[in-house]
């Protein structure tokens, strides 16, 4: 096992974490974990079957419920990779608007929080992964043996989602996402279980002016360092 095997990348949305984490996963030969599907996924489900949101319990009971599994492409339409819950194929789904709109409230529920954890928690413990997320270097993976917290201005990131969303079909304005976003952020920084926040151990680094090879390249040289 490589002395880096685990390696958390934490930060609000659009800062760029997917896109630097699938980088170095496919370099380093490691599995690529965007934690962000599985509470998009109960969402998505949740909305679906018309699920009250706004109830916690029933939340709860569906992200226990659910099971989620996020498998290598399983077709060739540009996805990273295929998300299946239980036995339906919601991959383009769950980036939906209307999932935006909706997951910071049901991930902010420490129930469904706790229901999803050792799921995330046994991919880390197999090692050789970059995981993505909120709390990756605070909750899920304290001990990881390298810590990331990307960040970048709103309107930053807004920019970059509405390319995202445009690349996978998806109609969206700039104005909406960048209020989407401010809103998605406070709710994801404010809330009481597993906050998003860098870990005290993590290495910031601000994305406005720095392209993705730069990124992967300062990434490349902390694990070469930490290689020793
Ligand atoms: O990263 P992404 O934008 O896909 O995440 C969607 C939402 O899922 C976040 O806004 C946040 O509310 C939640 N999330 C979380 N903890 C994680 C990953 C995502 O609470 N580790």
């Amino acid at each position: 096992m490589p002395k880096v095997s685990v390696i958390a990348i934490d930060g609000p949305a659009g800062s760029g974490k997917s896109a630097l984490a699938e980088r170095l996963a496919k370099q380093l030969g490691y599995v690529f974990f965007d934690t962000g599907v599985v509470y998009r996924t109960v969402t998505w489900v949740g909305l679906q079957r018309g699920t009250d949101l706004a109830d916690e319990e029933a939340m709860t009971s569906l992200a226990k419920a659910i099971k989620i599994s996020v498998l290598r492409p399983t077709k060739d339409d540009g996805r990273q990779y295929t998300v299946m819950a239980d036995d339906e194929d919601v991959t383009w789904q769950i980036f939906l608007p209307e999932v935006d709109r909706n997951v910071s409230a049901v991930s902010a529920y420490p129930e469904v929080r706790r229901a999803l954890l050792a799921q995330q928690q046994a991919i880390a413990r197999q090692g050789q992964v970059v995981m993505v997320g909120r709390d990756i270097g605070t909750v899920v993976a304290p001990d990881a043996d390298l810590k990331i917290y990307l960040d970048a201005s709103a309107e930053v990131r807004a920019q970059r989602r509405l390319l995202q969303s445009q690349s996978r079909g998806i109609e969206a304005s700039y104005e909406k996402i960048l209020a989407d976003l401010k809103r998605r952020d406070k709710i994801d920084s404010e809330r009481e279980a597993a906050p998003l926040k860098m870990a005290d151990d993590a290495t910031p680094i601000n994305t406005d002016n720095v392209t993705i090879d730069q990124e992967v390249d300062l990434v490349r040289g902390m694990i070469r360092q930490r290689e020793g």
